[in-house]
């Protein structure tokens, strides 16, 4: 399971990282290929529609985030296949809501659509959280609340070996290193006690949402179901490969 952050794929000035999402596309076909199963979660919906209309800052009504997250959706979905394609791949487009983990019948239906993508061998499954349908960050009822969360209950419901979450940062440090400079990166953690819910300081970019706090509650989830998690810097995606092949990068959680 890799999870990609908005800071990872999006530039401040609203344009897409092209380059990086090629190279992600390589390295998940190069897995695919190898006989792995690869699941995607991918934020930047809403910073994709934002480049799309040239908007300057995230719309504050809820409605007309939806609407953004819309068009960037289709657009993101759009470069994904574009990049996969040049790989011989496709993106199997999912978009899931909370449904999935409060209703038995959902949750068998993800499953199996889970199941039959990941026995295809072409096929990369781009998960995200419908924005289009679900209401507010703040409304636990129908939102998973952020893809940090969404793609450790998806890590959880696959039961996948590995969750790795891309961020613009090298990995869980002592303190927010945008904040405090000497701060030290942290190799490897085993539980999330406070000391550690405190070194997570806000977010860095316009873009990113949930900063370290939601990728703590990630981690959180990861380690209650006996999984493992990295956290690693995505700018270049590469570095999958250095931590499939066992390299110590970034913060393991473990
Ligand atoms: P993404 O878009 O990848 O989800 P976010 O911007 O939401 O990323 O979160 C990553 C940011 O979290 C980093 O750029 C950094 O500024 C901030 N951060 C806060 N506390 C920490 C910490 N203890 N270690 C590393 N990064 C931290």
């Amino acid at each position: 399971m890799i999870k990609v952050g908005t800071s990872t794929l999006i530039h401040q000035n609203s344009k897409v990282r092209l380059a990086v999402i090629d190279k992600l596309a390589h390295v998940m076909s190069t897995l695919k290929k190898d006989g792995k199963d690869v699941i995607l979660v991918s934020s930047g919906a809403i910073g994709v529609g934002m480049g799309v209309l040239h908007l300057d800052s995230r719309p504050v009504k809820i409605s007309q985030q939806q609407a953004v997250a819309a068009i960037g959706q289709a657009e993101l979905i759009q470069i994904y296949n574009e990049a996969l394609h040049k790989y011989g791949m496709c993106a199997a487009q999912m978009l899931i809501t909370k449904d999935v983990i409060d209703y038995p019948e959902s949750h068998t239906n993800v499953m199996n659509n889970f199941q039959a993508l990941l026995s295809m061998p072409n096929a990369i499954p781009i998960v995200n959280e419908n924005d289009a349908i679900t209401v507010s960050e703040l409304d636990h009822l129908t939102k998973f609340g952020d893809n940090d969360q969404l793609s450790a209950i998806v890590t959880n419901l696959v039961d996948a070996d590995l969750l790795i979450m891309l961020s613009d940062i090298d990995g869980f440090y002592t303190a927010n290193p945008l904040k405090v400079p000497d701060a030290k990166l942290i190799d490897r953690v085993k539980t999330i006690g406070p000391d550690i819910i405190a070194a997570a300081g806000g977010h860095g970019t316009k873009f990113g949402t949930g900063g370290m706090t939601t990728k703590l509650k990630a981690a959180e989830r990861i380690l209650k179901h006996n999984q493992q998690m990295v956290l690693a810097n995505g700018k270049d995606p590469d570095i999958i490969f250095n931590i499939l092949s066992g390299d110590m990068v970034g913060t393991l959680f473990t």
